[in-house]
């Protein structure tokens, strides 16, 4: 099989990597290296930073309605291209394909929203804010924007950030994940393809040192990240301190508090989705479940023979439930919490080290796994796993639950399953928790509501996407006319006030 050359994507052009360094890619069902990624140093970086800021003033000035229908062609392409960018996902990352379908349909709902832009920068106009003079805000794109992405959702997370700084005016500098680099590259080649002028969007491939060079960059003006929390945490800093505005959203450990008036079956099959779906490899993964009375042992029996029945296999293959785990480095990782949890005194009740999969020797498999008994004192209760690893939690009643997930220093998703409305209801008020879903495991917020979570898992005060999103990618203007006729005669000296 050959290797793949993955390289960058600046001003219209397939750019070939000249630093030196590059990462193989791999297959994870199969263990093979499909890919070798070039990894961008600050010159390579500062091309297409300047191939961007010589794009900016056109684009800029580009009416939305026109920007817009860009987009309405990159959405017709999207569509056409949706297997073909499902399929690149698995490829690389190993979630099944159904799955990176829904990835791609969540990122195409973004797309939909920018094409709204016009709507949506109409901007507030105030009529006679004293006698004469008149007063209006409008809202200006930045410039040049970066987007650092994870590899868990190389299209959906990508397209939380350039439909909408795009469609706001600014042009675009992704830096994806090393891990799972090819889609962005058919992303940019369908951004092309819609006819977006050369430099209007550019990918530039790399790690560390790419990231590094865009946060101490000074013609980006604005870095959109998403990742793990203390990655999170060090571009919020940088970028602030080189005068950025940045949002970076970060890790998580979603709970699913079940109460007892809960529905067993339909509780565990929305716990099997939410915690072994793309192998838990999701920010917004259930991590925890909190059982609070006797729901524990009405549910746990028929969790654990569930959990025992997943079918896990390569991705492509259509009856898959769980694919591979995403690298070695991660599945090693991930198995090494579940000695943790073992050795910190959590029942294992279903164990999913030394999965073999047929045909797939060299995979990174790792089968569903379940702790029950879990204490809040425990790693693998505290920190984020991110794999196919649910740790319960047994609580006695509402308040303790909501003080559990209060406590925790993430904040991103949580849910409730309940038939109650009045438990329902204190609930989603309560809860120290960004997305909230009541019977809903995975509360992912659609495009116009917006994504974000709080406490440590989002730096800065924007959520991505959604109105939001429009905001963090424009600075409001606001502008104060009259005219010479109703200028009155001679200086003054006092703080001009309504008249
Ligand atoms: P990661 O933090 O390792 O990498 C994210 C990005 O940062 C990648 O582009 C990577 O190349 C870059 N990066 C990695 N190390 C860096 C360093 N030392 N300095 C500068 N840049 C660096 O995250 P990941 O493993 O790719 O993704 C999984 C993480 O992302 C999980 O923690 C998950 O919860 C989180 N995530 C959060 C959300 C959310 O919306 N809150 C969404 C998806 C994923």
């Amino acid at each position: 099989m050959s290797i793949a050359n993955i390289v960058h994507h600046i001003a219209g052009r397939i750019v070939a990597g000249t630093s030196g360094r590059a990462q193989d890619v791999f297959d994870p069902a199969t263990g093979t290296i499909t890919g070798c990624v070039a990894l961008a140093n600050r010159t390579e970086v500062d091309a297409a930073v300047a191939a961007a800021q010589q794009a900016f003033p056109a684009w800029a000035n580009t009416p939305p309605i026109r920007r817009a229908r860009h987009l309405f062609r990159f959405l017709e392409l999207l569509n056409k291209h949706h297997d073909d960018l499902a399929r690149a996902i698995t490829a690389e990352h190993g979630k099944v394909f159904t799955d990176a379908r829904g990835e791609v349909s969540r990122g195409i709902d973004i797309v939909e929203f920018a094409c709204g832009i016009p709507q949506l920068l109409k901007g507030d106009y105030t009529d006679q804010v004293s006698t004469g003079i008149d007063n209006w805000t409008m809202r200006q794109p930045l410039g040049v924007v970066a987007g650092i992405t994870p590899f868990n959702f190389p299209v959906m997370v990508p397209m939380w950030m350039f439909p909408v700084a795009i469609a706001a005016g600014n042009t675009f500098v992704l830096k994806p994940s090393p891990i799972d680099p090819s889609p962005s590259l058919m992303i940019a080649d369908l951004m092309r393809e819609a006819g977006f002028p050369d430099g209007v969007f550019n990918v530039v491939q790399g790690d560390r040192e790419a990231v590094e060079a865009l946060l101490e960059h000074p013609d980006v003006r604005a870095v959109s990240f998403v990742g793990s929390t203390p990655i999170a945490q060090h571009i919020y800093e940088t970028g602030a301190r080189h005068g950025k505005r940045v949002q970076a959203l970060g890790g998580a450990k979603n709970h699913m508090v079940v109460m007892p008036d809960a529905d067993v079956e339909k509780t565990v099959d929305a716990l099997v989705g939410a915690a072994y779906g793309s192998a838990g490899e999701r920010c917004m993964a259930i991590s925890v479940a909190v059982f609070v009375g006797d729901a524990g042992d009405r549910i746990m029996p028929v969790l654990a023979e569930r959990t025992r029945k997943l079918v896990i296999r390569n991705g492509l293959e259509l009856d898959a439930e769980m694919g591979p785990i995403v690298t070695r480095i991660a599945l090693d990782r991930i198995e090494g919490y579940i000695a943790q949890g073992v050795t910190e005194g959590a029942q294992l009740v279903v164990d999913g080290r030394g999965l073999t999969v047929p045909d797939h020797a060299r995979g990174f498999w790792l089968g569903g796994t379940l702790f029950d008994h879990v204490t809040p004192s425990m790693r693998i209760y505290r920190e984020e796993i991110f794999g196919p690893v649910l740790a319960c939690v047994r609580v006695k009643d509402l308040n303790e639950a909501i003080g559990l997930v209060n406590a925790h220093e993430f904040g991103n998703g949580v849910s409730c399953f309940t038939q109650n409305g009045h438990v329902a209801r204190e609930f989603s008020r309560r809860i120290e928790v960004g997305m909230v879903g009541i019977n809903v495991p995975i509360p992912v917020p659609m495009a116009w509501h917006g994504f974000g979570g709080w406490k440590r898992s989002l730096f800065g005060d924007m959520h991505a996407y959604g109105e939001e999103g429009v905001r963090f990618y424009t600075k409001q203007k606001s502008i104060m006319q009259r005219w010479p006729e109703n200028i009155g005669d001679g200086a003054e000296f006092v703080m001009p006030t309504a008249k």
